[in-house]
């Protein structure tokens, strides 16, 4: 029975993501970028999605400076005096 990948972590904590798990998140490119959380018995990890820095929304979204706000927020800024 296939448990999933073993992995050795090197000195400074990385570790290679297997490339078949890479091609069907979609992240196989260099500068792909990953979440990671800790439940305090295991790690996941899942394809970042870029959100809103301000409500962390992830609809309607407008690129501005390098960082993405959403519809709603853009607005309000827009709009604040
Ligand atoms: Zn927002």
């Amino acid at each position: 029975m296939f448990a999933g990948y073993i992995r050795e972590i090197d000195s400074v904590g990385r570790i290679v993501v297997p490339m078949q798990y890479r091609k069907e998140l979609g992240i196989v490119s260099k500068g792909s970028t990953v979440e990671m959380f800790c439940d305090g018995k295991q790690i996941v990890m899942k394809k970042a999605t870029p959100n809103c820095i301000f409500c962390s929304s992830e609809d309607e979204l407008v690129l501005f400076e390098g960082k993405y706000i959403c519809k709603t927020c853009f607005e309000k800024i827009k709009n604040a005096e």
